[in-house]
C-alpha cells in the first residue's frame, strides 16, 4: 500500500467521529422528496445542502449551487486538477417518506446511535454515503495530500423520484473521467445496472354507441340491416397485453449479462386507460361512460433493458414488434398503434463499466484491504444516479456502506462499514486522481 493511502487511513481511524457525526447531522435534517410527500417541515433538501456546501467551502472546494426545482438545489464542488485523472464522488440528499412512524423503534429523524448503528430515515440511503464522500475528502486534507486530478463532489436532489438532480448536473456538463456513486452496496462493488425508461403505447379504435355493438357479433355475416360497428380500443389493448407478454418473455430468455439476474429485461404494463376521445395529454378524455365503444387505449410500460443493450436498439426492436402486432389486424394495419418513449422525462441509461477498469481494480483492492468482509463484484437490479453519469460518458461504479431498512422502517447504517467505506473511497480517490 502506498504511503499516501496509509496516511489517509490513519487520519480516518483517528477521527471516526467525523463521518459518524456528519451522518447524524444530515439525518436530523428531514429531506423527504416533495414529489412523494409535501410538508415544508420535512422537505428540507436545501438545508442539507447548506450544511454540505459550508463543509466543502471550508475544505477549499470551489462550490456551485443551483435550483433544479424551486428551493431544491444541487451542489457541485470541485478541487481543481487535471482532467485525465478527474473523479466525481456523488450522493443524493433526498430521502423517501418515513411511512408509518409508529412502526419505527426510534425517531426517524433522530440520528440516534445504538447497536453500532446510526438510525433514521436516509441513514443508509444515502446520507451515510454522502457523509463518507465528504469525510474521505476531509481526511485527504487532514493528511495533507495534494491530488493531481480534479476531485468533484456532487450532492444532488431528487434521486428517489427519477434522478432529475443528477440528470441536470450532467446536462450542465458536470462530468469527469469516472465516478463513484456512494449508494449502499454492503461493501460490494457494483459496476453494472440495466437501463430503464417509461414508454406509452396508444391504441386507436373507432368510437360508436355501445348499442351498435351487436353489429360486431358476427362481423363476417354483414347483412344490409347491420351497421358498420365501432372498433373497441380496449379490446385491442387486451390483445396487445398478451402479445407483449410473449415479446417480453422472448426478450428476457434471449439476453444475459454476467452481473445481473437472467430475465432482467422486463416490460411491465403498469398503467392502462381506455375511453373516448384523445386528449391533449395523450390520454383518453372520457373514461366514465361505458355506453361508448372506446376509441383510445393507452398502456404505460416500465421498460427495462440489459446493461449492455443500446437504447436505440431497444426502441427499434419494440417498434418492429408493435408494427408486426398491428399487422395481425386489418383495422390496426390502417390505424397503427404508436409508442412514445421517455414519458415524464424518465430515462435511465444502462451502466456497464468493464470489470477490469482501473476504478474497479482500485475498489476491489482497497475494499479487500479495508473491509472485514471481502467485496464481491455484482450488478444491480434497480436503477440509481449512476445511470445518468454513464449516459453522459462518465465511467461510474456504485459502492457504499451496509445497513438496513432502506425504503422501509427502522433504517440504519452500520458505523464500522461507514468508516470502512470512507477509507475505500479515500483510497480510490488517491488511485484515480493520483498524488502530486
Ligand atoms: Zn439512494
Amino acid at each position: 500500500m502506498n504511503d499516501a493511502i496509509k496516511t489517509v487511513w490513519e487520519a480516518i481511524d483517528n477521527d471516526r467521529d467525523y463521518v459518524v457525526e456528519l451522518t447524524r447531522d444530515l439525518v436530523k435534517i428531514p429531506s423527504v422528496n416533495p414529489k412523494f410527500q409535501q410538508e415544508p417541515d420535512i422537505n428540507r433538501e436545501s438545508e442539507v445542502q447548506d450544511l454540505l456546501q459550508a463543509r466543502l467551502d471550508g475544505m477549499g472546494f470551489e462550490t456551485e449551487r443551483w435550483d433544479v426545482f424551486p428551493d431544491r438545489p444541487n451542489v457541485v464542488a470541485d478541487l481543481p486538477g487535471n482532467e485525465d485523472n478527474s473523479l466525481i464522488l456523488c450522493g443524493h440528499v433526498d430521502v423517501v417518506p418515513v411511512g408509518d412512524a409508529s412502526a419505527w423503534q426510534r425517531d426517524p429523524f433522530g440520528g440516534e446511535i445504538a447497536d453500532g448503528r446510526i438510525w433514521g430515515r436516509g441513514a443508509v440511503d444515502m446520507k451515510g454515503g454522502v457523509a463518507a464522500c465528504i469525510a474521505a475528502a476531509h481526511a485527504l486534507k487532514t493528511a495533507g495530500i495534494s491530488l493531481a486530478g480534479r476531485l468533484s463532489i456532487h450532492t444532488v436532489v431528487d434521486e428517489e423520484a427519477g434522478g432529475f438532480g443528477a440528470m441536470d448536473a450532467v446536462r450542465r456538463g458536470k462530468l469527469a473521467k469516472s465516478a463513484i456513486i456512494a449508494e449502499p452496496t454492503w461493501g460490494d462493488i457494483v459496476p453494472a445496472e440495466g437501463g430503464l425508461t417509461w414508454a406509452r403505447v396508444t391504441i386507436f379504435g373507432k368510437q360508436a354507441h355501445a348499442g351498435w355493438r351487436f353489429n360486431s357479433i358476427w362481423p363476417q355475416h354483414h347483412t344490409p340491416d347491420r351497421l358498420e360497428p365501432g372498433v373497441n380500443a380496449v379490446e385491442l389493448a387486451a390483445r396487445f397485453i398478451y402479445a407483449l407478454r410473449d415479446f417480453e418473455s422472448a426478450r428476457c430468455r434471449n439476453r444475459a449479462h454476467p452481473l445481473v439476474p437472467a430475465g432482467l429485461a422486463t416490460i411491465n404494463p403498469g398503467v392502462m386507460r381506455g375511453g373516448a376521445g384523445l386528449g391533449e395529454d395523450g390520454e383518453p378524455v372520457l373514461m366514465t361512460n361505458a355506453a361508448i365503444i372506446p376509441d383510445v387505449a393507452t398502456i404505460m410500460l416500465d421498460y427495462k433493458f440489459m446493461p449492455d443493450e443500446n437504447f436505440e436498439d431497444v426502441k427499434a426492436e419494440f417498434e418492429a414488434f408493435l408494427h408486426s402486432f398491428a399487422g395481425t389486424d386489418p383495422w390496426m394495419r390502417d390505424h397503427p398503434p404508436k409508442v412514445e418513449w421517455d414519458m415524464f422525462g424518465l430515462n435511465f441509461p444502462p451502466m456497464n463499466t468493464p470489470v477490469d477498469h482501473p476504478l474497479i481494480n482500485s475498489l476491489v483492492e482497497r475494499a479487500g484491504q479495508a473491509q472485514v468482509t471481502p467485496p464481491v463484484i455484482k450488478g444491480f437490479e434497480a436503477v440509481t444516479d449512476a445511470a445518468h453519469y454513464a449516459g453522459a460518458g462518465v465511467i461510474p461504479v456504485i459502492y457504499g456502506a451496509s445497513g438496513d431498512g432502506f425504503h422501509g422502517n427502522n433504517e440504519c447504517v452500520e458505523i464500522d462499514s461507514l468508516v470502512e467505506s470512507t477509507k475505500v473511497i479515500a483510497a480510490a480517490v488517491i488511485d484515480m486522481c493520483k498524488v502530486n
